[in-house]
């Protein structure tokens, strides 16, 4: 709920549990708020909860997170713990790579110590890990006014550890890397990926791999573009680890603006079996909207031009603000410029550990589409 829509609430301390109310009195039920944000409160739900049991009720809110992972996450021992208000923990992100868990905290609420200090026992408790590791976002820690606080180790001493998904291994740095290190909300999309993949591949924005190793697994040869050196070189290493899958064959890893690679391959008429786009976030804002659908068709209508008859697009979108409609809509107006009619094989989201909410749609945000030509 947005400052704008709130009356009373100028005496409220920062990070507390508040009951909420509609003008004519009636209980809308418990929040946790924030004194600076513009979202001044983050809904818990409509129990009738007082100040004395919250770091129960979000211990409770825990357990129950990690065994709704323990029933929907299959092949992987690296998965999203807690989804914010997926999990109904509004402001607590946690996750899970092997032996190691990574957290991030973004509101006034989930910084209190006494709720971090319940929250990080019951990770021990639950996961024993070798490490749980903080990681800091500077400007929400601003924006909420909490003290600067530093990326870094909150239990036991390593930072490096190795996770598999769907048998792919790879490497975990918990202090290095974009998000948490690696983009657990696309784990079942490379599953998915990887059935239908064949023949020539081309992962387009691969950073350290996720879609090449999945792929290198069923194809006959798989390049990956990616502009960070660094995640490439991590790439690497990752395809190290998992040179017996690879029958001999080697990924072709390229540093290279995507934009300027597909279109250098496509004037140069340039073919393959499979296609993956995963483009970072275009949309950061609706303001950036039109761009970025443009952008988005640019790169969509180039890889369709490079598929060869029964190819595969694998073609995401992590912008929240670009609806699945929308996405759509782009990829018909791409498929008509390319000349192709594609057929749509699957229409996909982020891994079920990312939860998405019937009452808040805005907890979709990944758009993953199969197509094939
Ligand atoms: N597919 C990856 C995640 C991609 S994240 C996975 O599953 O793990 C987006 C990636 O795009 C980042 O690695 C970033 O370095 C890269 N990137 C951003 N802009 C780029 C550009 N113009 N050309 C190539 N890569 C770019």
């Amino acid at each position: 709920m947005y400052r704008s829509d709130l009356v009373g609430s100028d005496l409220v301390p920062p990070g507390s549990l508040v009951r909420v109310q509609d003008e004519a009195g009636k209980f809308l039920g418990a929040a946790l708020y924030s004194s600076t944000s513009q979202i001044a409160l983050r809904m818990l739900g409509g129990e009738r909860l007082e100040p004395a049991g919250l770091v129960e009720f979000l211990h409770e809110r825990l357990l129950g997170a990690i065994a709704y992972r323990r029933r929907i996450v299959r092949d992987a021992d690296a998965y999203r713990v807690v989804f914010s208000e997926g999990d109904g923990l509004p402001g607590l992100i946690v996750d899970r790579y092997n032996d190691i868990v990574s957290f991030q905290v973004l509101t006034q609420a989930m910084d209190r110590d006494d709720i971090r200090e319940a929250l990080l026992e019951a990770l021990l408790d639950q996961f024993h890990p070798a490490a749980v590791v903080e990681r800091v976002e500077p400007r929400i820690r601003e924006l909420e006014q909490l003290p600067p606080r530093e990326d870094g180790l909150r239990y036991g001493e390593t930072t490096d550890t190795q996770f598999t998904m769907n048998g792919v291994r790879f490497h975990f740095h918990a202090l290095a890397g974009q998000k948490t290190g690696a983009f657990l909300d696309q784990r079942e999309n490379y599953a998915a990926a990887a059935t239908y993949a064949h023949g020539e591949a081309l992962d387009v924005f691969c950073y350290q791999g996720g879609f090449a190793l999945h792929l290198a697994r069923v194809c006959s040869q798989v390049t990956a573009v990616d502009s960070s050196r660094p995640a490439l070189e991590i790439a690497e290493q990752n395809e190290e680890l998992n040179s017996e899958a690879h029958g001999g064959r080697e990924i072709e890893w390229m540093e290279a603006s995507a934009f300027d690679l597909l279109k250098d391959y496509s004037t140069a008429g340039r073919h393959y079996d499979t296609i993956v786009l995963d483009p970072p976030a275009f949309a950061k804002s609706r303001k950036a909207l039109a761009t970025a659908m443009r952008g988005y068709k640019e790169l969509n209508l180039r890889a369709l031009k490079m598929l060869r008859p029964g190819g595969v697009l694998v073609t995401c979108s992590c912008s929240f603000h670009v609806g699945e409609e929308d996405f759509l809509e782009m990829l018909q107006a791409a498929a008509l410029d390319a000349r192709k009619s594609p057929k749509v094989i699957e229409k996909r989201g982020q891994a079920k550990d990312h939860p998405v909410l019937l009452a808040v749609p805005e907890t979709a945000y990944l758009k993953c589409v199969i197509l094939t030509v």
